[in-house]
């Protein structure tokens, strides 16, 4: 059995090269590849993966938020940075930092024209965002004119792409529906070139989209889940390698008598003898309550240990009778053959939820 010391996220930076590879080769060459890092590279690590990432030469990356972007230029990123969801109040550092925003309404457009204004400000590349059925943020099509009106006779911005969001990509029972967002999509951006005399970029497919709409791979993609090795079907995910294993140590096991409990409110109580071991990861590095109580599991030995009682802030107790294992031997709570999504479905959740949850507490140790 291998030891362990600590609770550890290791990140296989070989495996993002493939899945970059992999999602690059359903392409056309013209087409760009936006890569998504917000939330910390979905709870891997937003620094060393963006720069590795531009060294395999993406054309663009995504945040959502502001302060995402300031970490990457921090840490030496020069592409383009489009902030999916920038709010005002961080407008001027979105200049200061040279990040794109999204705008998605009037009040937002008027608002980054009065800072980018105020800035003197010439040509400031910015991305529309259209609404065509998620109905989250987005303009809709006949703001086109009322934007026109704001923007023209004015070179302090210039609109570099215009895009959208799908909203059941993954989904192929909904595959009429993501149709007419396609061709709403398309619409907007014909209405678009004719009011405004010029042809921004168009995007609008996320990981399941590149892999089930080629039609709308259209100037440029947007992927993240994919990058990160899910694929969000059993039939893509063969073609997809997990970049993250999320690892542990038992840390103490305990002999439980029929009739004993464990844990917090002893929501587990012994029917048998079963023995139990103790690891150091609680909900407060991710792995949320919805897991204890038998839902989820652990691996050891190549086992599954389910959770015994409540997820502890900082423990988890699994059940590891019948397993031979002993003091500080490694544990696995997720990695490439027991997959982040695995884990996560057994719980009624998704993989994006799951490991973007993994706090900043675990310490990540990237691979080479
Ligand atoms: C998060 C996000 C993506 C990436 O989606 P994946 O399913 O992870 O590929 C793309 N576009 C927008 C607007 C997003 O918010």
């Amino acid at each position: 059995m291998p030891k362990a010391q600590e609770t550890v996220l290791e990140i296989d930076l070989s495996a993002l090269k493939q899945n970059f590879e992999y999602l690059k080769s359903k392409l056309r060459k013209e087409t760009k590849f936006l890569a998504v890092v917000k939330a910390f590279a979905y709870g891997n690590d937003a620094d060393d993966l963006a720069l590795f990432l531009q060294d395999l030469n993406v054309d663009y990356f995504a945040v959502a938020y502001t302060s995402e972007g300031v970490a990457l230029r921090n840490a030496g990123v020069t592409k383009p940075i489009l902030v999916l969801h920038p709010l005002p109040v961080s407008f001027h550092t979105i200049i200061e930092r040279c990040l794109e925003p999204s705008i998605y309404n009037t009040k937002v457009l008027k608002e980054f024209l009065d800072v980018a204004t105020y800035k003197n400000q010439k040509n400031y590349p910015i991305h529309l965002k259209f609404n065509t059925g998620l109905n989250r943020l987005g303009f809709a099509e006949d703001d086109i004119e009322s934007i026109y009106s704001k923007l023209q006779g004015s070179e302090t911005i210039y609109v570099k792409s215009i895009f959208s969001h799908l909203a059941a990509s993954e989904d192929l029972n909904e595959k009429e529906f993501t149709e007419h967002q396609i061709i709403a999509f398309k619409k907007i951006a014909d209405a678009f070139t004719k009011v405004f005399d010029y042809k921004p970029m168009l995007h609008l497919c996320n990981t399941s989209g590149i892999l089930n709409h080629p039609e709308a791979h259209l100037d440029m993609v947007r992927s993240g889940i994919g990058l990160y090795g899910f694929g969000n079907s059993e039939k893509e995910n063969i073609n997809f390698k997990p970049i993250a294993k999320l690892k542990s140590v038992i840390s103490q096991i305990h002999h439980i008598e029929k009739g004993d409990t464990v844990g917090y409110n002893r929501a587990y109580k012994s029917a048998a003898s079963i023995i139990t071991a103790t690891i150091p990861i609680g909900h407060a590095d991710g792995i949320g309550r919805q897991y204890g109580q038998g839902k989820g599991f652990v691996i050891i030995d190549g086992k599954k240990a389910p959770i015994v009682g409540n997820v502890c802030m900082d423990m988890i107790m699994v059940n590891i009778t019948g397993i031979e294992c002993e003091e500080g031997d490694e544990v696995i709570i997720f990695d490439a053959s027991h997959t982040a999504e695995n884990l996560a479905s057994a719980a009624n959740t998704i993989s994006y939820e799951l490991i973007t949850a993994i706090s900043q507490r675990v310490k990540r140790v990237i691979k080479k």
